[in-house]
């Protein structure tokens, strides 16, 4: 069954995953109906994501068997060991180069989803990968050619990635302290857990060097990579500074999943200011490189549709709280499917996908492990693939635009347009 017939079955049956990973292994997991790409709501839309109450509790169910084999390759890819080559960046490709890498960058982009880490295999649920799937991710990601890129350019349709990389985006939700561990030396100096994610990433980019670098943080500014599964670990709050001028120091972003990781589904408006403008300026205040303009919507409910109106268009056009200005460039959804190419007309920076890094069999599917990467292993062609140029948008006259969406008029004003 192709993805389309399945996105049909998912609108249909399915409700969609939603929620944010709490302080401990008790996460909350709410559960509400849900729309997917068919059904894709724009700037006047249905309602996407809430119809109840996020606090509407399921459980957060372990795999079955407690097992994690979440990233054993697909057949497709069991013998690729080595990525395929990096094509030329900034300038345009002869034809030779257009049939070598065959840039689609009308596909869609994988913006992929953690929250928490574990070594422990009985701890793995929805919400919460071992370290050694998520090495296992970031093996696979590079073996078949994806390429680590920010979000804000994916936002600003602004693609660095090199001809025939696949660009993708890396996202880290609720900054618990198995993202992100400082070991302290005895003469009190600070060095990167390498088995925390971050450590693990520092690792892997350094080995890999064609993969591109980067990852997005949705940083709670009172929660700074101090908490967690497996436990709290309250000496680390110190040296939240520290990991966010880190973070910028070395290619992360550091965004915003509001001050206090409270649903915003139906809350008075200042509160909803507050959340939302009181974590940019607490996340500058640690660092003022700080853009935190991009928003990680907790649990995925964004302010109800009837009633909240006017907090979706401070959401989209921006808002004043304690006597500044903002303006968010994005909102990430929690679930569950590749997002649209920024050049898209189906493209909606207010709404953008994302896919739970899961074997999520068990609570809904359509996770990584039980769905998608089997699903873009055997369709490439639904994938956003580089020209290595910012400047253009390149498209195959043959690209599946029924699925993907046409150039948008915005994209055609801004870019030169390849078909090829
Ligand atoms: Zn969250």
């Amino acid at each position: 069954m192709g993805w389309r017939s399945t996105l049909v079955t998912l609108a249909l049956l399915v409700p969609l995953l939603v929620a944010c990973g709490g302080d401990d292994g008790g996460d909350a997991i709410s559960w509400q109906p849900g729309l997917p790409a068919a059904t894709m709501p724009s700037s006047s839309g249905e309602e996407p994501t809430a119809t109840t109450a996020p606090n509407e509790e399921g459980e957060a169910a372990p795999t079955e068997s407690g097992e994690e084999s979440p990233a054993e390759p697909t057949e497709t890819t069991a013998a690729q060991v080595t990525p395929p080559d990096a094509g030329p960046t900034g300038r345009l490709l002869t034809d030779e180069e257009l049939a070598q890498y065959q840039p689609n960058e009308l596909g869609k982009i994988l913006v992929i989803e953690y929250h928490q880490f574990t070594n422990d295999p009985s701890e793995v649920a929805q919400f919460t990968r071992t370290y050694d799937s998520f090495r296992a991710d970031l093996q696979w990601l590079y073996e078949n050619g994806y390429y680590v890129v920010s979000m804000r350019e994916v936002i600003e349709n602004r693609i660095t990635a090199p001809a025939g990389k696949k660009p993708f985006v890396m996202t880290f939700d609720d900054s618990p302290v198995n993202q992100f561990r400082f070991l302290v030396g005895g003469d009190g100096s600070l060095t990167v857990d390498p088995g925390s994610a971050v450590g693990i990433m520092e690792e892997f980019f350094a080995a890999h060097p064609d993969f591109g670098r980067g990852g997005m943080f949705g940083v709670l500014p009172n929660a700074c990579f101090d908490t967690g599964v497996g436990g709290n670990e309250s000496d680390q709050a110190q040296y939240c500074a520290q990991k966010i001028s880190f973070l910028i120091d070395n290619g992360y972003e550091v965004e915003n999943h509001t001050l206090t990781h409270s649903g915003i589904y139906d809350v008075e408006d200042d509160f909803f200011l507050e959340e939302i403008g009181g974590a940019i300026e607490a996340l500058r205040e640690y660092d003022s490189r700080v853009e935190a303009t991009i928003f990680v919507v907790p649990f995925g409910m964004y302010p109800a549709l009837e009633t909240r109106q006017q907090q979706r268009e401070w959401m989209r056009n921006g808002f004043e709280w304690n006597g500044t200005q903002y303006k968010l460039i994005g909102s990430l959804m929690v679930g569950s499917e590749p997002a649209f190419s920024p050049a898209s007309d189906e493209w909606d920076s207010m709404w953008i996908y994302r896919i739970q890094m899961c074997d999520c069999s068990d609570v809904g599917g359509f996770g990584w492990d039980d769905y998608w990467q089997s699903v873009v292993t055997n369709d490439p062609g639904m994938i956003y693939v580089s020209d290595g140029n910012p400047d253009t948008i390149t498209v195959p006259e043959n690209a599946a635009t029924g699925l993907l969406g046409n150039i948008s008029e915005d994209t055609a004003s801004t870019h030169e347009i390849i078909r090829y």
